[in-house]
């Protein structure tokens, strides 16, 4: 019997998991039981099983899971489903053009601040002057309650965008067309290929677009491309959740009239009284209230 060895899930396909182990080699496992709670980024205690099996492949089990730094939901119509543990930064991508959405960006915001990640928000497609400047003012209020904002091309150039990731654990959100697989590929040139030999591994390119994959920047840094997904789910969250993640609302949090406020049509209300003294941007607020009354 072997004894079991740390790594980490850097691919899902299914009830297939594909592990990096310490020494850098890869192998692909079961888990145990029958419901898996295993996601992308979780380091694990696995156990080799052996040689392959013609029927699946796997050569490992999984064991057990080591507590999670933060885990990230994917927003599902019916569930929500696990897409990514231990992640440090979430990296928004939103484009110059088409228009972006912002109450994705609100929603990846609220979730990356319930798990304190870091986020940073990554306006691509800036070398189209004119919707460039229209998405910059549409997120100049997220610069002003304190987000980095940070503008490149990356059909032209992805350095500075290195820097930022370094030391991190990110994972990429955004929605299609925003440019998330012109900027992975500019980072790491060798992902698509990787992604290849990972399908084949696993099963044969079946489950490829729809699973989160994570890709090695440096000893220190990785970075996990989500595709398909374009922002969290929030519906583990309470209404008080939902309210800490807007960021400014909190020096007048606890200020309303009513203790219950949903900062809706309620006299007295704080953070309305706010928005009409200039302190919170009037979108901000409609966005909260989307998003709250949603629940989700
Ligand atoms: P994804 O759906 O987010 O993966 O987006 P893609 O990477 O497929 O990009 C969507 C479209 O935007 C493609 O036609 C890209 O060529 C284009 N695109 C991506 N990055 C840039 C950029 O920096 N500038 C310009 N002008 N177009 C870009
Ligand atoms: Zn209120």
């Amino acid at each position: 019997m072997s004894a079991s060895v740390h790594g980490q899930v850097i691919a899902a396909f299914g009830r297939q998991y594909l592990t990096r182990l310490e020494d850098g080699s890869e192998l692909a496992c079961l888990t145990r039981g029958k419901k898996s709670e295993v996601v992308c980024g979780d380091v694990v205690e696995v156990k080799r099983t052996g040689e392959a099996s013609a029927e699946n492949g796997a050569q490992g089990v999984i064991e057990r899971i080591t507590p999670r730094r933060s885990l990230l939901y994917r927003s599902d119509a019916f569930r929500e489903k696990l897409i990514a543990a231990n992640v440090t930064q979430i990296v928004v991508v939103v484009a110059a053009e088409p228009s972006f959405s912002d109450e994705l960006l609100a929603r990846c915001l609220v979730a990356a601040h319930d798990q304190q990640i870091e986020v940073l928000i990554v306006l691509n497609k800036c070398d189209l002057a004119e919707p460039a400047a229209q998405a910059r003012a549409r997120l100049e209020p997220y610069r002003a309650i304190g987000y980095r904002v940070l503008e490149l091309s990356a059909k032209q150039d992805v350095s500075t965008l290195r820097p930022l990731l370094q030391g991190h654990s990110s994972v990429l959100v955004g929605q299609s067309g925003m440019g998330k697989s012109t900027l992975i590929n500019a980072l790491l040139p060798e992902a698509q290929a990787a992604t290849r030999e990972i399908s084949s591994a696993l099963d044969s390119g079946k489950h490829t677009t729809t699973h989160a994959r994570l890709y090695r920047l440096d000893d220190e840094s990785s970075l996990i491309d989500c595709p398909g997904v374009q922002a969290f789910g929030l519906h583990h969250l309470s209404f008080g959740g939902i309210e800490e993640g807007f960021v400014e609302f909190a020096p007048y949090r606890g200020q309303c009239r009513f203790h219950d406020c949903h900062h809706l049509h309620e006299p007295g209300c704080a953070i309305r009284n706010a928005v009409e003294a200039g302190k919170i941007d009037a979108r901000r607020l409609e966005l909260f209230q989307q998003i709250s009354q949603a629940g989700c």
